[in-house]
């Protein structure tokens, strides 16, 4: 802080002086207590444009009164050929401090001479810059640096010769060795609690990548990697840390690590922002950017570093402009996730936008304008690295969402399938149950037919068996039917049939008694728990109603009449059906006999 309030004051008094008109610049006193000084207001330079002159030249040129005090705007030149070389006169005062270090305050100058003279006369040359291997430099640091022997007392003339593909920028300042461990050592400190975050961000999110597969997340590491080897190249940290033994790449890395950062930074806005199929335009015009900058990442490769990084610089601007446009109009859209995606980038703008301004004169330094770029795009990444989780948070909610509608739907269908199939299988049931209640019944008069009674008889049997009840057994067969069929024809047959059936089944409806018929006009009929005598009732009340229900043919009455045997099955006696059947054949046979129309008992043993 004193040293600087010094700088301040001497930077004040070489204006007067300039103003003043006086040429010559004022000689850098290094007084006890001085910490460090900023040279720039000491500094007289001459451009040597075709870069040929030597240092014994400059020398001499320099006294006589050759060289000219810096532009307002101190050391900075844009991108000049040939060399420049730069002119202070030093005395130190402080018996303490015989040796200083020289800084260049600018990673990226290419070749540095340094030439002191000494009041002896003798001349000491020392080389630095980035063309020389980081090892080259006396204090392994970010920006070239040198160590002067300054003997107190003595004034010392110095002299610097520049020669550079980057801008012409040359703050030099002088540190003592332990104000310049104090300064590397807070400077590193801020630069590394930046990179931290980067790299934390970077390896986050390629984590999250590997893991959820989402291109986003390649696209914001492509991004944070680019961005992080443009700024660690513009200050010096790349050469230092990760390339130190190839001075070539130290230059090329600047235009091509932008080149890559503003394409990845296209690339996954079009991503975010699902431009290709929201905003089909806008996605033309940032695969122009695209174009554009790969197109210039090759070129950054094979041109000269003053022909690439100007014009990349130039494109920053429109690039990230571009991108809140993007944001704004998908925002606009009613797309959500685009509004994080805005405030990142305008925090970046903001940033660029100070950074650039301070460049300009337009803003004051502090601390905020002159890390602008550092601030704004450590809130860019970190806000892009929410605005990506938010989005993932998004997509999961909609897949949640439809994999839910889906099984709704699902549920919906597999319901409706299992109702009709319900309902198909009740109506096959009933079906089934009709099918079999066909196959028992007969098909003209609807009344069993022989092979059901068969079955149900032979059950029947077995259950008088097992417990203990009789059971009476009919067996029928119309009188002189052939007659009938004969006298009214074979439909008025049927139709007597028809009603004998009925008759059976009405007297003995209370019964619980199962009719059958046997085959032609012959009927039989089980009557589970009844003994002899009243079967033979039931028979008697089955043959007179048949009697006295004669069938309608036309205009004339159809009489008809029947002949029944009657068997009866004892409890617990055991019985084949044929047996049974033979029996009751028997009695009827003798009905027949008797002249028909009547009832008659087995004679068999009941
Ligand atoms: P009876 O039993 O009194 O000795 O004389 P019947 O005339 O009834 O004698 P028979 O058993 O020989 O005649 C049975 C007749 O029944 C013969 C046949 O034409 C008739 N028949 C058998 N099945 C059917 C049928 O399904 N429909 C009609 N219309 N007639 C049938
Ligand atoms: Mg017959
Ligand atoms: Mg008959």
């Amino acid at each position: 802080m004193h040293g600087l309030c010094k700088g301040w004051m001497a930077l004040l008094l070489g204006w007067l002086l300039i103003a003043g008109g006086a040429v010559a610049q004022p000689v850098a006193t290094l007084d006890t207590r001085l910490q460090s000084l900023q040279l720039t207001p000491y500094v007289s330079y001459h451009h040597d444009a075709d870069g040929r002159a030597d240092a014994t030249a400059m020398f001499t040129l320099a006294k006589s009164g050759g060289f000219a005090p810096l532009p307002p705007d101190g050391p900075t030149f844009g991108f000049k050929d040939g060399a420049f070389w730069f002119r202070a006169q030093i005395v130190n005062q402080d018996p303490d401090e015989p040796r200083w270090v020289l800084l260049q305050q600018y990673a990226l100058s290419d070749y540095l001479d340094l030439y002191l003279r000494y009041p002896d006369g003798h001349i000491e040359h020392q080389a630095g810059g980035d063309m020389l291997p980081f090892s080259a430099r006396p204090i392994r640091y970010r920006q070239p640096n040198m160590l002067v022997s300054l003997p107190p007392g003595e004034p010392v003339e110095m002299l610097l010769r520049v020669q550079s593909q980057s801008s012409m920028q040359v703050p030099l300042a002088l540190y003592t060795p332990t104000a310049f461990a104090e300064l590397a050592r807070d400077t590193q400190f801020g630069q590394g609690i930046y990179y931290g975050i980067l790299l934390a961000l970077l390896v986050y999110n390629l984590v999250l990548w590997f893991w959820l597969r989402d291109t986003g997340y390649l696209w914001y590491t492509f991004h944070v990697a680019a961005f992080g080897l443009n700024l660690i190249s513009l200050y010096g940290l790349g050469f230092e840390y990760l390339w130190p033994n190839w001075p070539w790449l130290a230059d090329k890395s600047i235009p091509l690590s932008i080149s890559i950062a503003l394409l990845a930074m296209q690339q996954f806005a079009r991503y975010f922002l699902e431009l290709p199929q929201r905003w089909p335009l806008g996605n033309r015009i940032a695969l122009g950017f695209i174009a554009f900058f790969l197109l210039w990442a090759g070129a950054s490769l094979v041109l000269p570093y003053r022909i690439t990084t100007p014009a990349v610089a130039v494109m920053v601007f429109p690039s990230v402009t571009w991108l809140v446009v993007e944001s704004v109009v998908l925002y606009r859209r009613g797309y959500a996730p685009a509004k994080l995606f805005m405030l990142a980038w305008a925090l970046f703008l903001l940033g660029i936008t100070a950074f650039t301004a301070i460049a300009f004169g337009l803003l004051p330094k502090t601390f905020f304008t002159e890390y602008g770029v550092q601030l704004g795009s450590a809130a860019e990444m970190l806000l892009l690295s929410v605005a990506l989780g938010y989005r993932y948070a998004g997509l999961r909610e909609e897949n949640e969402r439809v994999v839910r509608e889906a099984n709704e739907q699902l549920e919906r269908k597999v319901a409706a399938r299992t109702t009709e199939l319900s309902s198909a299988m009740a109506q096959l049931n009933e079906a089934n149950a009709q099918l079999r209640e066909y196959s028992r019944r007969d098909p003209l008069t609807g009344s069993y037919n022989r092979r059901h009674f068969r079955e149900v008889f032979e059950q029947q049997l077995r259950d008088v068996l097992d417990g203990g009840q009789s059971l009476g057994l009919l067996m029928a067969d119309l009188d002189n039917f052939k007659q009938i069929n004969d006298n009214y024809g074979h439909l008025v047959g049927d139709e007597c049939l028809r009603s004998v059936a009925r008759c059976f089944n009405e007297a003995l409806a209370d019964r619980n008694a199962m009719v059958a018929r046997f085959g032609g006009e012959e009927f039989v009929a089980v009557l589970p728990g009844i003994d002899a005598q009243g079967a033979l009732q039931a028979a008697e009340v089955v043959r007179q109603r048949i009697l006295n229900t004669p069938v309608y043919s036309g205009r004339r009455h159809v009489r008809l009449s029947i002949s029944i045997g009657v068997h009866t099955v004892a409890p617990d006696r055991t019985i084949a059906p044929e047996e049974a059947l033979r029996f009751a054949d028997e009695a009827l046979y003798r009905a027949k006999n008797d002249g028909r129309n009547c009832v008659r008992h087995s004679v068999s043993a009941a």
